[in-house]
């Protein structure tokens, strides 16, 4: 019987995607079984009793996810983040988890630049702003986003910084920027741009005592998740420093916590705190084509090739 490959997405790609991700599972003699867009966690548990494998976004799979997943050998995260997936439970069960490394990087970055850039223009108001060029930019965490930055901050004359105790300083010198030895280092630059994953070593780890350290106009920037900031922190900075911005396209999922860092700001013109409507820094044409095609190709490849090179490691 064939392979059922099902597409669990409570935000679904583009119409263009989810075509490249039907043309790959179908010429693999797959069917592709499409639960977009869906209302209830139900929903959910109800499809995957059929699926061996699951392409997802930021759908949680958890323990009730797997106890209904009868078939299940593979979820894959088109996306680079995976903390959505709980991986003990995935590995107590044995079906092999993945992510979709680097393939919407890009579309992060640029997101980057362009808060930047609306911030440093005071969001187009009329009035005197200044240039990024030869600003400094640090970045905690190195990996495929923090790199996609790295280059764009290259071609407008910025220097980089960067911590990341996971790569070798000589690799990162290699790359063009200036290894940092401590995460409080980072935060003697103008901005700093949060490119962790949500881990426990990392959650609520920008506190106040960070924050308040930055130069005049110090600037955090954050597509990473909302929970590597201190929330409570961040409204007491607000309060404290005047020059503080804060470009954040994760906003807190607590509406309180969001409204508490707008009124502490009082920043009625979005100069100093921009919160994207929802995340949006993957939510281009070309991330959805390419974290969705390589989620399939991903699948196709376990199958038929045993291929295990984008497992992930609770
Ligand atoms: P990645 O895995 O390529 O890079 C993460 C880097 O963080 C790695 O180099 C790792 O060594 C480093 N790291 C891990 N723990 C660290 C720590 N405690 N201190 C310093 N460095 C640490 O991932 P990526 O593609 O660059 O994405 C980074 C994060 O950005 C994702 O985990 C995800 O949460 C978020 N993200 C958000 C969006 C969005 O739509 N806004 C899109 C893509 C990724």
């Amino acid at each position: 019987k064939a392979r059922t490959v099902l597409l669990a997405t409570e935000k679904a790609f583009a119409a263009d995607a989810v075509s490249k991700i039907e043309a790959v599972t179908s010429a693999a003699g797959y069917k592709l079984v499409r639960l977009e867009n869906y209302k209830s966690k139900d929903d959910l548990l109800k499809a995957v009793a059929d699926a061996d494998a699951m392409i997802i976004r930021s759908d949680k799979v958890d323990q009730a996810v797997l106890d209904k997943a009868a078939k299940l050998k593979i979820v894959v995260r088109a996306g680079a983040g995976y903390d959505n997936i709980d991986l003990k439970a995935t590995e107590g069960k044995g079906v092999v988890s993945m992510n979709t490394p680097g393939q919407n990087a890009n579309a992060v970055a640029e997101l980057v630049f362009g808060m930047m850039i609306t911030s440093a223009r005071n969001n187009y108001d009329g009035t005197s702003g200044f240039e990024l060029v030869n600003r400094s930019i640090a970045f905690y965490g190195f990996g495929a986003v923090a790199r996609a930055v790295h280059k764009l901050a290259q071609g407008f004359g910025m220097k980089s910084f960067a911590y990341d105790p996971y790569i070798p300083a000589e690799k990162i010198a290699e790359m063009g920027a200036t290894p940092v030895a401590t995460v409080a280092g980072l935060f003697e630059h103008q901005y700093v741009s949060l490119h962790v994953p949500l881990t426990a070593e990392t959650k609520a780890s920008i506190n106040k005592a960070l924050l308040m350290k930055m130069p005049k106009g110090g600037t955090l920037i954050n597509t990473a998740r909302c929970e590597v900031v201190h929330e409570a922190d961040m409204v007491e900075v607000f309060k404290a420093r005047q020059d503080f911005c804060y470009l954040c396209d994760v906003a807190p999922d607590d509406k309180a916590a969001k409204e508490a860092m707008t009124a502490a700001v009082g920043d009625k013109f979005g100069k100093r705190l921009i919160f994207t409507a929802k995340k949006m820094g993957a939510q281009t044409l070309e991330a959805n084509d390419n974290c969705g095609v390589a989620a399939a190709n991903q699948i196709v490849a376990f199958f038929e090739k045993g291929e295990t090179r984008f497992a992930l490691k609770a």
